[in-house]
């Protein structure tokens, strides 16, 4: 039977190419996003996959999401938490709602989607979660300690839910892209960006293909075996 997957931020950048990467690899796809219409409206128009809008920092609001795609495109059997924020500053600059807003959607949301799905994954015997955390989890960067911290905590709950999850045949990964080519890198400043790509081997940008080109191989029965791991793909930037 066609597989479900779900991918949260499903509409730009990354998570548009995990959607169309799963979507070519025969799943059933539902795109998530938080607020950008115009994004969700074209997205759609173009891959004919649908987009549902709501905050995935929100439990409730996911709840019903859950829900809704559930009963509109069926049972989840691959959620790939995708959706993030940025909201950059040093420390001593840093507001609690910026910290707040990082931490939420970044994190929380990874534990309210999983949450949702998880049940119904343990009831089949089948799932695949896979979390979409960052270089600077595992390296740390100066002038996100709330994006580092969030990052890294999904890590944390990605090793811990692989354990409670490995014998009902869901498998829990982490993916850690390093800096690929998005509106969140383009926001950076030219001068700093290019600074950061002399400091990557590869000496380029990564591309949002190579990141679902990982997601459509864990969510594949294939990687039945791959648990609890953290997939670093960064050009070489960093070895954690
Ligand atoms: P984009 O900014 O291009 O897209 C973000 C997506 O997340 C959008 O679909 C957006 O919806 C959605 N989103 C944001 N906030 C919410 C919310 N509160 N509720 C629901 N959906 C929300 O991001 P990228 O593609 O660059 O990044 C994708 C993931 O990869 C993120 O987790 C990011 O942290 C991570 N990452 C990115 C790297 C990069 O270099 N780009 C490097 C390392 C990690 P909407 O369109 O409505 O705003």
């Amino acid at each position: 039977m066609t597989k479900v997957a779900v991918v949260t931020g499903g509409t730009r950048g990354i998570g548009a190419a995990i959607c169309e990467a799963l979507d070519k690899a025969g799943y059933k796809v539902a795109a998530t996003y938080g607020g950008n219409d115009e994004a969700a409206k074209k997205f759609t128009e173009k891959t004919g996959i649908p987009a549902y809008k709501f905050d995935v920092g929100n439990f409730d609001e996911c709840k019903e999401a859950v829900a809704k795609i559930v009963e509109e495109v069926g049972p989840v059997d691959v959620l790939i938490n995708n959706a993030g924020i940025t909201r950059d500053a040093f420390l001593h600059k840093t507001t609690p709602k910026h910290w707040h807003d990082v931490v939420q959607t970044n994190l929380d949301s990874v534990f309210n989607m999983s949450r949702l799905v998880i049940e119904g994954m343990r009831e089949r015997g089948f799932g695949r979660i896979v979390n979409i955390s960052s270089i600077n989890g595992q390296s740390g960067q100066a002038g996100q300690t709330n994006y580092s911290a969030a990052k890294a905590g999904i890590l944390g709950f990605t090793k811990a839910l692989a354990q409670e999850s490995a014998s009902k045949g869901i498998t829990v990964n982490a993916i850690a892209p390093g800096y690929i080519e998005t509106e969140m890198v383009r926001a950076i400043a030219p001068e700093i960006l290019s600074k950061i790509v002399e400091k990557i081997p590869v000496k380029r940008l990564g591309k949002a293909e190579e990141i679902a080109a990982m997601v459509v191989f864990l969510a594949s029965d294939q990687a039945g075996f791959a648990t609890g791991a953290t997939f670093a793909i960064n050009g070489g930037q960093y070895f954690a």
